[in-house]
């Protein structure tokens, strides 16, 4: 198209020469010939630059040579765009439509926390204003402190349940995602129907257990003193025994399910007073060697001055239960290992056995109610499945981690790490080996 319009214009100019040149002026004939050249082109001009003003009302114009070569071009790139910015209309809509049928809320967060979009559920969950909050931070609309707290720190591995004015008789279940570069998807859920089902849980096993202990009471007693009547036929004498066994048993759990249910009741973190763990050590070390049954040694390292600050029953029962264990599942002949230390990361108290182990895979499952990796041996020695998972509460409570190691065959060692703000530095007890 250009070449022909080129040979166009040359044949022009050299008719329009040839005719100046017989008429003796050949250059006026040139200039004549690129004059109405100009004022073509500045036509084709005009009329394609009217088109592009008004091209949503218009067709394109019908422009002959080069011209029209430009007037497809650029109606093809007027269509190609028209079609993408449907179908990113139709997408947009899509979405829109398809986010605001969730059940949960979702709220997308810039770097600096403000609100970048929400669907519908968010705005009713949380009393968001379509447009007028968008840009806003979000910390400013959602105004609990611990929402505050939670939004700037770095643990979003667990949602946080909390009330917000716009929901005050809903539990909102409230989790921070992140994703990009520094922007947070926040998912508000309505947990109401789940806590109060947790609730009631938590209520339906205090109260059974509550109700379960006294019928409990009276038939221990009369085991009891069954047991002990010189008149009792001799052959009742092992089924007598194995009843009152089994009633201990029941007692232990009934009694562990009660400390889990008062534990589980009080909310928060432990302040508590300091605890002389030393002196706690050596009373539960003495326990261990007043049993019937004990390890061959049973060995107390104390190796700081330090102190606990903690609530004292709930320390006890925790380290009770795990000193217990080491106790219940070593042979005699075996060895039991106390040991309290204290260094730059908090203090630390570890129970090591020579006892069967634990298999690699039943470690995370061991703090779970009624877990037990030989079901046999765990009743065989009374225990009631509940003393880990008192244990992983009174640590959560406490701000603390309990840590398992164990190989089979060999042993286990149990460590509690608790940290820094829980060590109350030097009160006066000498360490001892
Ligand atoms: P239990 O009352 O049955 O001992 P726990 O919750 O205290 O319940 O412990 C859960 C399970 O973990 C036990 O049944 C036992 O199988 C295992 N376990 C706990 N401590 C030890 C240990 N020191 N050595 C070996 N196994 C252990």
């Amino acid at each position: 198209m250009w070449g022909f319009a080129v040979v166009r214009l040359a044949i022009a100019l050299g008719l329009g020469f040839g005719a100046g040149l017989i008429a003796g002026r050949p250059w006026i004939g040139l200039c004549t010939v690129l004059l109405l050249y100009a004022g073509w082109q500045l036509v084709n001009l005009l009329r394609l630059d009217h088109w592009l003003r008004h091209r949503s009302l218009m067709d394109p114009p019908v422009l002959t040579g080069v011209w029209d070569d430009v007037v497809t071009q650029v109606v093809r790139i007027y269509r190609r765009k028209r079609y993408h910015k449907q179908r990113l209309v139709s997408l947009l809509r899509e979405l829109r439509d398809s986010t605001a049928a969730l059940p949960d809320g979702v709220v997308a967060l810039d770097e600096h926390g403000q609100i970048a979009w929400f669907n519908l559920r968010a705005q009713q969950l949380l009393g968001l204003r379509a447009r007028h909050d968008v840009g806003l931070r979000i910390d400013s609309l959602v105004r609990q402190p611990e929402f505050a707290r939670y939004l700037a720190g770095d643990h979003h591995a667990q949602p946080l349940v909390l009330h917000v004015d716009a929901s005050p008789d809903v539990d909102l279940s409230l989790h921070v995602l992140p994703y990009g570069e520094g922007r947070r998807m926040l998912l508000v859920r309505d947990v109401t129907r789940q806590a109060r089902i947790e609730a009631m849980r938590k209520d339906f096993v205090a109260n059974a257990s509550h109700e379960l202990r006294s019928p409990l009471t009276v038939i221990a007693g009369y085991l009891e003193e069954l047991a002990d009547d010189a008149a009792l036929d001799p052959t009742l004498a092992p089924p007598v025994a194995e009843m009152r066994r089994q009633a201990a048993r029941m007692g232990t759990i009934i009694g562990d399910l009660l400390v889990l249910s008062r534990l589980e009741a009080k909310e928060g973190r432990v302040e508590g007073e300091p605890i002389d763990i030393g002196a706690m050590l050596a009373l539960l070390r003495k326990d261990v060697l007043a049993r019937v049954q004990h390890p061959a040694e049973v060995a107390l390292s104390i190796e700081t001055h330090a102190w606990l600050r903690g609530e004292e029953s709930e320390i006890h029962s925790a380290f009770a239960n795990l000193v217990d264990n080491a106790a219940k599942y070593t042979p005699p002949e075996g060895r039991v290992a106390l040991r309290w230390w204290a260094d730059n990361e908090g203090a630390h108290f570890a129970v090591t056995d020579t006892g069967p182990g634990i298999p690699h895979e039943a470690i995370p499952r061991l703090t779970e109610r009624f877990y037990r990796v030989d079901a046999g041996r765990s009743r065989a020695t009374g225990g009631s499945g509940l003393g880990l998972a008192i244990v992983k509460h009174v640590l959560q409570r406490h701000g603390a981690t309990l840590d398992i190691v164990s190989t089979v065959g060999r042993g286990s060692t149990f460590t509690c790490h608790f940290p820094p703000q829980r060590v109350v530095a030097d009160r006066g007890v000498g360490p001892s080996g």
